[in-house]
């Protein structure tokens, strides 16, 4: 979904559910002939309107193209024998890319058009206006019966397939009420340091580690094998599913993480990354933990809101030199641990000083109300931070695809 249909979903509550879909090995070559089709659908309707804007300086508009669409249906078997709504929807994204290009074009500059595919990189995904689910499959006219691990509750808006280099994936846009819970005491979080995250209750969160080496090896050997063989292709395809391995580890870790993080707390202070990327420091180490932090932050977003919380994204500039308690700003190289305060004595650890700033900023900034137990500097128990995994999070579960 882009941006401005998210924006809209939340106003409609609007969520989307992705599952894994099991299908035949028949269904699969229906699947990857139907792909292959659109592919040439795309190609062909993308021909006609650059030839059209060549030649006359205008665009064919997607509704044209859809009646053209009918014509061919009408002669053509092969087109015939799918359903016509994911047929038009390559049109719609041909028209999307079209408009793209009209404004780059306006923006100024000479932009290419958008590109042709080649059949081994074609569309790989569609869209299905009206799914039809029944007994837990998805039926799809022409191809077969994609098997859902569950049919989600709501009412469905919209599907679409998704062809990845390792399963098929079915992904609904589904409408539905989000059951409204009380709002949970606030929680700073701290993201600055390298390896972990850290409650303003003390609590910590390690960073996923996620092994790279095999991706390494794949693209060691992609790069070595001679350009235009058959071999470099075979690893190019062993290099796109350990690419998409890693992304889901990654992925499923870092949802685990945030679950398990808005399960109890809804009313979430983090800093704001993008004033933290402007003082980066260009480690690849450090650039990827900020790419997890950030889409973190990202997913603690959306599951706090549709818990009925909130978050607000505070700046982070002088949350670990400040004193939490007293405001006492000292000096704190990044090797020193614990924040000793020259002002009033305290003693913490250098980040759940950084987490109650946060707190306190996101307090300031949202107005949150907040019980006794919020409110910072009530406990000052946290000379001896509680290190503990959040429930639920293990670490050697991650890996599991
Ligand atoms: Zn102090």
């Amino acid at each position: 979904m882009t941006r401005e249909a998210w924006a809209s979903a939340e106003a409609r509550r609007i969520r989307t559910v992705t599952s894994t879909a099991s299908i035949s090995a028949a269904t699969h070559c229906r699947l990857d002939a139907f792909l292959r089709q659109q592919t040439v659908l795309w190609n062909a309707a993308l021909e006609e309107r650059i030839d059209c804007y060549r030649k006359t300086g205008k665009t064919i508009t997607a509704f044209d193209q859809m009646k053209s669409l009918t014509v061919i249906r009408g002669e053509d078997g092969g087109f015939r024998q799918f359903n016509v709504g994911p047929q038009r929807s390559v049109l719609r994204r041909v028209d999307r890319a079209f408009q793209a290009f009209f404004r780059r074009a306006r923006a100024g500059g000479k932009p290419g058009f958008p590109r042709f595919k080649a059949r081994h990189r074609g569309i790989r995904s569609f869209d299905i206006p009206d799914p039809v689910i029944r007994d837990g499959s998805l039926r799809l006219k022409g191809i077969g019966r994609f098997r859902l691990p569950s049919v989600p509750a709501g009412r469905i808006l919209q599907a679409r397939v998704v062809k990845t280099p390792l399963r098929v994936v079915v992904q609904f846009a589904v409408e539905g009420e989000v059951p409204d819970a009380r709002p949970s005491e606030p929680v700073g979080i701290d993201l600055g340091v390298k390896d972990r995250a850290i409650l303003s209750t003390g609590e910590t969160v390690p960073a996923v580690s996620i092994d790279r080496r095999p991706l390494r090896r794949a693209q060691r050997a992609v790069s070595r094998a001679r350009k235009g063989s058959a071999s470099r292709r075979k690893k190019v395809n062993a290099l796109r599913r350990e690419w998409e391995r890693t992304r889901m580890r990654e992925r499923n870790a870092l949802h685990r993480i945030s679950a398990s993080i808005v399960k109890s707390r809804n009313r979430i202070a983090i800093e704001d990354l993008q004033v933290s990327n402007m003082m980066r420091n260009p480690t690849l180490a450090r650039s990827i933990a900020e790419q997890q932090w950030g889409r973190l932050a990202e997913q603690l977003v959306y599951k706090a809101e549709s818990a009925g919380g909130s978050v607000v994204r505070v700046d982070p500039k002088h949350t670990s030199t400040d004193c939490h308690a007293c405001g006492h700003r000292q000096p704190m190289p990044l090797g020193v641990r614990e924040f000793a305060c020259g002002g009033c004595g305290l003693v913490t650890d250098r980040d759940v000083n950084a987490a109650r700033n946060i707190l306190q900023r996101g307090i300031a900034l949202a107005g949150w109300d907040i019980g006794p137990l919020g409110r910072p500097g009530a406990s000052e128990s946290v000379h001896e931070p509680h290190v503990a995994g959040l429930p639920g999070q293990d670490a050697e579960r991650c890996t599991a695809d």
